[in-house]
């Protein structure tokens, strides 16, 4: 259930309805929107179910909104004006600006990550996408860089002015990360790993989820729903393509997934065209789609080597493909009341 304090309603009479909720033996989300307050309800006590209702007559309470969807801090109704989410140096995701990520698959050297980052960041990209800790599906191919790849990573993004998000694969990892990186991905193969969700539920870094391969877009709201329960409410979703019954391409880029989602939940939604397809030469096509569907950030892998690339080369971006992929899009945006970041004129940090 969701209760929407009134507009005018007094701290006092918020704190009153947080507390009733929690004697009721349920937790009290409290979320500031710019209007007004929102309080989710969630637990399972049915004892004080009928006080919990009673709470419609308590001073500054406009209304009780029962959710019927499993998930409900991830429900629109939380936040209805949408999250923006603060993933730091004053970019922000969900607003007006769609934001970019690219980057390799996996870090792989420092020359690499170096010559990637400084590409990615001069069209327009805000944040360096690349996997240190990487989930393959043979235990023979490369299993990513670890530690040092983070400290590439971060030193390369610092150089250009770009934020780093990087995949963590199991709660263990989640102090070791957190110094370099900026996001958190949960990638497709761990979206329903629970335990992870948990941990990640417990900091306040923001969260890239992605849509497991399998997952029904009400799977991938109710994993939000387990890292928001936590307190965190920095959750990004992520489509990356699902399976099913065509073969032709890596994955099924599921476009529509984009718009229900933003109907369903307030959370930002990024598209990921590169798992999505498996093949540069559809890349584009699948990322000017998402960004005329509504699409609040974009999440492309970019390799100036494809062919030597350690990992998902074969839908690995060139730089200059990536730079036009960016121009389109920044065409695209406007006609849907959103802009991305111009290119820019390369600025090497001093060190
Ligand atoms: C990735 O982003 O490199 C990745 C492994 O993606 P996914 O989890 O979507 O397969
Ligand atoms: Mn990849």
């Amino acid at each position: 259930m969701i209760i929407n304090m009134a507009v005018n309603a007094t701290e006092e009479q918020i704190d009153h309805v947080v507390k009733r909720i929690q004697e009721c033996g349920f937790q009290a989300h409290l979320s500031r929107g710019e209007e007004r307050a929102v309080i989710g309800v969630v637990g399972k006590s049915e004892k004080h179910r009928g006080e919990l209702e009673a709470l419609q007559a308590a001073p500054g309470v406009e209304e009780i909104i029962r959710i019927t969807h499993p998930f409900k801090l991830a429900s629109r109704n939380f936040r209805p004006e949408g999250s923006v989410i603060e993933l730091g140096k004053g970019v922000t995701i969900g607003g007006t600006e769609i934001v970019a990520a690219a980057g390799p698959c996996a870090v792989e050297s420092a020359a690499q990550i170096g010559e990637i980052a400084e590409k990615v960041a001069r069209a327009g990209a805000k944040l360096l996408r690349g996997g240190a800790f990487k989930p393959r599906s043979s235990p023979y191919s490369f299993q990513g860089l670890g530690g040092e790849g983070l400290k590439l990573m971060r030193a390369a993004a610092d150089d250009n002015g770009l934020l780093v998000v990087s995949e963590v694969m199991d709660p263990s990892q989640i102090d070791v990360m957190l110094p370099y990186v900026d996001v958190l991905q949960v990638g497709a193969r761990n979206m329903q790993n629970y335990y992870l969700l948990r941990a990640l539920g417990e900091i306040q870094k923001p969260v890239l989820l992605k849509r497991g391969m399998s997952a029904t877009i009400e799977e991938l709201l109710l994993s939000a729903e387990y890292i928001m329960a936590g307190g965190n409410y920095n959750v990004i979703l992520c489509e990356r393509g699902i399976r099913t019954f065509d073969t032709y391409m890596r994955n099924t880029m599921d476009i529509a997934a984009i718009p229900v989602i933003k109907q369903l939940s307030h959370l930002p939604v990024v598209a990921d065209p590169s798992h999505g397809t498996g093949r540069r030469d559809k890349v584009g096509a699948m990322a000017r789609a998402a960004v005329a569907a509504g699409a609040d950030g974009l999440l492309i892998e970019v390799h100036q080597d494809p062919e030597r690339a350690l990992s998902d080369g074969a839908q690995s971006l060139y730089p200059d493909q990536f730079a036009q992929l960016m121009a389109e899009a920044r065409m695209i945006a406007p006609a849907v009341g959103r802009r991305i970041a111009e290119e820019k004129a390369h600025k090497r940090v001093a060190v």
